[in-house]
């Protein structure tokens, strides 16, 4: 039996996750330090992802997706992450994109977008913008009534997939004057008018990813619009609440890896005539590691099961990206420790695995932010 703890799936979440691990080993893996050297986004993954059905995991099977649980969606980017953290984070960008369709598109725009994602189309979620990330309702790109729909402008920033999605939910303000009652999503093309890409960011890690600005002045519909008007901060919100479980799962997955790596290596690495793995001085370390992947997962997938039980992850979710997305950097930390100086100078696993988790601290909510929501919540339940 593993040490670290690891989820019982049901024989569907068994299914994927084997697909999932076949292509990790024979293609995800052996192309991640090229993908990192390179800053080469690997469209020979994305084409796995798409032919293997991963790419539409939660896409219901009405419209041609494999209708997975949350539970199995997240066993999956676990397992890629381990494999690949550029590839598993494209992934977790294509469920990203999907959920406010999951949760507010009416059936033709499900039947348009989600469908469209199970054959390759992804779509990426376009909130943050300049001085607005924490702060979601702070962005100030418009939508104004124009003819027979919106004209929206402003700049969105840190579009993960930006670039390689074909359509992007654009957040943007219907009713300045309304604050967060005043925020409606849409639906945008990439090749529409008006929309232009002028800058791809030179990150950390996940170097393998898309990430770019979207510069809007462009018009929609209002057969564009997602959800109802003024309702779109509540829905980026409720779709962050999901997405967070789903870099919760990233984090194990990017966690596990640098446990791995670094127990392999403090069991060959020999110093004084004896494995370092022999000392307490690196044992325990790992120990602590493998202690907190384990709670880790635990949490990530509760909320996991939370969420498709129909309850509330707000605060569960929040737990779960919090607590995995720094045991991960403490597995990776620790990686980078037993490699020694090897762990300091490329290519080294453990070098490109340091940088690729840091990301995941701050995305979709930093710890900061996390710890802001478990701490309003209980502030409310103390107050009660
Ligand atoms: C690689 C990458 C991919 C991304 N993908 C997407 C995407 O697909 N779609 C999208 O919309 N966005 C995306 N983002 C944006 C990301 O979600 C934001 O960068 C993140 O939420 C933080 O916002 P910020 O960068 O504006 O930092 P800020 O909000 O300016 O925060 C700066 C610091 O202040 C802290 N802070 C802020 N407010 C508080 C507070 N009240 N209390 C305590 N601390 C606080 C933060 O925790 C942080 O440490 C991506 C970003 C990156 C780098």
């Amino acid at each position: 039996m593993a040490v670290v703890w690891g989820p019982e799936l049901d024989d569907d979440g068994l299914k994927w996750l084997d697909t999932a691990k076949d292509l990790a080993e024979r293609y995800f893996a052996p192309l991640a330090e090229e993908l990192d050297r390179e800053q080469r986004y690997p469209v020979e993954n994305v084409e796995h992802l798409v032919q293997s059905g991963l790419a539409g995991l939660f896409v219901p099977e009405r419209f041609r997706g494999a209708g997975a649980s949350f539970v199995t969606t997240c066993a999956v980017i676990e397992e890629v992450s381990r494999a690949c953290a550029s590839t598993g984070a494209i992934l977790t960008a294509y469920a990203l994109g999907g959920t406010p369709i999951l949760l507010a598109g009416t059936e033709e725009q499900q039947a348009r977008y989600l469908g469209g994602m199970a054959r390759g189309e992804a779509v990426s979620f376009a909130l943050t913008e300049v001085g607005a990330g924490s702060d979601a309702n702070a962005i100030k790109a418009t939508a104004e009534r124009d003819g027979d729909g919106y004209r929206i402008r402003g700049e969105k920033i840190y579009i993960g997939n930006g670039g390689a999605s074909q359509h992007y939910v654009v957040f943007a303000r219907t009713d300045p004057a309304a604050g967060p009652r005043g925020i409606s999503a849409f639906f945008v093309d990439r090749d529409a008018a008006g929309v232009e890409i002028d800058r791809y960011e030179d990150k950390m890690g996940i170097r393998g990813t898309k990430t770019s600005n979207l510069k809007l002045d462009t018009h929609v519909t209002d057969a564009d619009m997602l959800g109802e008007p003024g309702r779109g901060l509540r829905l980026a919100l409720n779709t962050l609440n999901a997405g967070r479980i789903s870099v919760a799962a990233q984090s194990t997955g990017v966690g596990l890896a640098g446990y791995q790596v670094a127990a392999r290596e403090a069991a060959r690495r020999q110093t004084f005539g004896r494995p370092i793995i022999d000392n307490q001085g690196v044992s325990f370390p790992l120990a602590d590691v493998a202690t907190e992947l384990s709670a880790a997962r635990l949490l990530t997938y509760s909320a996991a099961e939370t969420y498709d039980r129909s309850g509330d992850v707000s605060v569960i979710g929040a737990m779960a990206k919090l607590y995995a997305s720094e045991a991960a950097h403490h597995a990776v930390d620790v990686a980078v420790q037993v490699y020694g100086g090897d762990g300091y100078c490329k290519p080294n696993v453990a070098e490109r695995l340091y940088r690729d988790q840091r990301i995941l601290q701050i995305y979709e909510g930093t710890s900061e932010i996390q710890r802001l929501v478990i701490g309003r919540a209980l502030a409310k339940e103390a107050l009660a």
